[in-house]
């Protein structure tokens, strides 16, 4: 079998702070801090994943928004390493939707699987849109960290966004350049000694 190892080269990350002083106080502007980082994939693994996140955008529930979208995570602690999909589900109340990304995770996560390594997603109505009409929404962002934060291969884990533009499989994202200063806040007596620290 041809071997279709890749290795992903994502850039460092230098915008410095910026502070303010002002009569009321120092304002900070945080910067944001990261070194360059190589992650390997297989990349016939990406296209299957990239394929079943677009197949399963054909059924999602979007009588609302007509916006149909497919996720598929692969789980690190899967041993299988499974393509577990999900699609996003409407409801009438609005509020209750539930994005693919979430579905595909909640799917993974009641098989028993709580460390993701790879998510791919397909917004299969617009991409050939720019990126932002085709990435996850904030609230999958900070679900997303919370699953990877939960993964010994953390730092191997990576977000891949489908897109229709010719010659290209995906673009390629890790969850520190997708969601910068990400919420972590461990209450007290709250064990998370389980979870990774993530490096923004
Ligand atoms: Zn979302």
């Amino acid at each position: 079998m041809r071997d279709s190892s890749i290795t992903i080269i994502l850039p460092q990350v230098a915008i410095a702070d910026s502070i303010i002083e002002s009569p009321a106080g120092r304002i900070i502007v945080p910067g944001h801090h990261l070194p360059e980082k190589r992650v390997n994939i297989d990349a016939a693994l990406a296209q299957q994943l990239l394929t079943a996140a677009r197949a399963t955008a054909a059924n999602a529930h979007a009588p609302y928004s007509n916006f149909h979208v497919g996720a598929a995570v692969v789980m690190a602690d899967d041993p299988e390493r499974r393509i577990i999909t999900g699609a996003n589900v409407e409801n009438g109340s609005y509020g209750a939707t539930i994005c693919a990304e979430r579905s595909a995770l909640a799917a993974a996560s009641s098989l028993g699987f709580r460390a993701l390594r790879y998510l791919a997603l397909s917004t299969a109505d617009s991409l050939t849109s720019p990126l932002c009409d085709r990435s996850p929404c904030g609230i999958c962002r900070q679900t997303i960290r919370e699953f990877i934060a939960r993964s010994s291969d953390a730092s191997e884990a990576l977000i891949l966004v489908d897109t229709a533009e010719p010659g290209t499989l995906c673009e390629a994202f890790d969850i520190d350049r997708l969601l910068p200063y990400g919420f972590n806040f461990a209450p007290p007596g709250i064990d998370r000694s389980y979870e990774r620290v993530l490096t923004s």
